[in-house]
């Protein structure tokens, strides 16, 4: 594995968003983790909302104090190829492991377990990084777990194989309750979901002129409404099914377009297939625009979109979180979101957007949207207020500091 270099931050720099309180809270936190080392592994620097997490936390980690680091996976693209299909089976999708991709990924998991670094915590995200633990020879305080996936209707064999190495943990976070698979055991399991960073270059906003003008530039009509999909081109996602749901919605409101943005992430290796699945199912329609990270469209870009659009939407059929549901929300776009996994606990259905469940309801709950720009007034307020309650990034740093500092004082007082 290696180390991922991380910019700066100034939890200072959050008083004004948080407020005295919240902020005095997190100096104090960070007091008790002063000095501790935490190290987080994931699978990818780049692509996907846990790098979109690290590359903010680790920094603000830093600020509080924690000699805080981000670790990476080295792996060949077999094991990605196996990982994703773990991610697919955790998310319901039948799948019969061989044994030698079992043997795979244990393999990967040594060799990198052999290259881990020392800290106080490790956090080890989803399962590409669940069996570290077991192989690490590393003494840690404390190894946290971190599961960022919909488990709710988890394929059994596949959860059973990883089970063990998730009890290994001292601890394991999950985004919602309904994902703790009820035969976990008695482990410490916690409850967080993850934030976006409002400061970030991706929510920090824009003046909308300059959105507009960045969103111009790729090609789309500013001064027609826009429906966005943010999102890895990749089943759980459904971008055919926002696809049928714009044309269905079209009907009603002609000038509608659809904007649709993926990154191509260095761990998920269906996401070229989903793309040309995708781009093929859009057709010649002059409307629907397709673009990646490969076509120059990154962060500042997939604000101005978000900035701009109409409705955000984020059809899953099955979702971890979604950070890009917060993202919309957070810049005061109405967001229509699959009634599934994460995006339940941010949409509250009718308030601060809907909840949906099949292509026809999307389209109806957007020409109703579309139609009715009080409407979308009231939702994107409301969404706003829920992201500074819940999903913002000091919530989730506040979340880690005690995390740290409970941790390693049970190590002292046990080690
Ligand atoms: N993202 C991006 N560019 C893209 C697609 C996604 O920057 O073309 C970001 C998006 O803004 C969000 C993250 O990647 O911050 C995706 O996280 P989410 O939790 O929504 O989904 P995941 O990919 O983790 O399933």
């Amino acid at each position: 594995m290696h180390e991922v270099t991380v910019g700066m931050k100034h939890l200072a720099d959050y008083k004004t968003v948080i407020g005295d309180e919240r902020y005095d809270e997190l100096r104090a936190l960070a007091a008790a983790a002063k000095g501790r080392s935490m190290v987080h592994i994931n699978a990818t620097a780049y692509g996907g909302g846990v790098a979109e997490i690290l590359q903010n936390l680790i920094p603000l980690l830093r600020d509080a104090g924690v000699d805080a680091h981000w670790w990476v996976l080295d792996a060949p693209a077999e094991f990605f190829d196996i990982t994703k299909k773990l991610h697919n089976a955790l998310q319901g999708m039948p799948l019969e492991l061989s044994e030698r991709e079992r043997s795979l990924f244990l393999d990967v998991s040594r060799e990198n377990a052999a290259a881990m670094p020392r800290a106080d915590v490790v956090l080890a995200h989803d399962p590409q990084a669940v069996a570290l633990h077991h192989f690490a020879s590393t003494k840690a305080a404390g190894w946290v777990w971190r599961c960022h996936i919909d488990l709710t209707t988890a394929h059994q064999p596949v959860w059973s194989f990883l089970r063990p190495f998730v009890q290994e943990h001292d601890a394991s976070i999950w985004t919602m309750p309904q994902f703790v698979r009820p035969d976990l055991g008695s482990q410490r399991v916690l409850i967080q979901t993850p934030t976006i960073d409002p400061l970030s270059e991706k929510n920090r906003g824009m003046p909308i002129a300059d959105a507009r003008e960045i969103v111009k530039r790729l090609g789309i009509d500013v001064d027609r409404p826009i429906l966005l999909q943010v999102s890895r081109f990749d089943p759980w996602k459904d971008p055919l099914g926002v696809i049928d749901a714009y044309r269905l919605a079209k009907r009603n409101v002609p000038g509608v377009q659809l904007v649709m943005i993926g990154s191509l992430a260095d761990d998920d290796p269906e996401g070229a297939e989903y793309l040309a699945k995708t781009k093929a199912h859009a057709g010649d329609d002059k409307d629907v625009h397709v673009f990646t990270n490969l076509d120059g469209v990154k962060d500042r870009e997939v604000s101005a979109s978000q900035i701009v659009s109409t409705i955000v939407l984020q059809k899953s059929l099955r979702e971890g979180f979604g950070l890009v549901v917060a993202e919309a929300l957070w810049k005061g776009i109405p967001v229509i979101g699959g009634n599934v996994g994460g995006i339940v606990v941010q949409i509250e259905d009718g308030v601060s957007g809907f909840l949906v469940s099949s292509v026809e309801e999307t389209a109806k709950r957007a020409v109703q949207l579309l139609k009715d720009a009080g409407m979308r007034r009231r939702m994107a307020d409301a969404g706003r207020e829920r992201v500074r309650d819940r999903f913002l990034i000091t919530r989730d740093l506040r979340d880690q500091l005690q995390l740290v500092a409970s941790l390693s004082r049970a190590h002292d007082r046990t080690g």
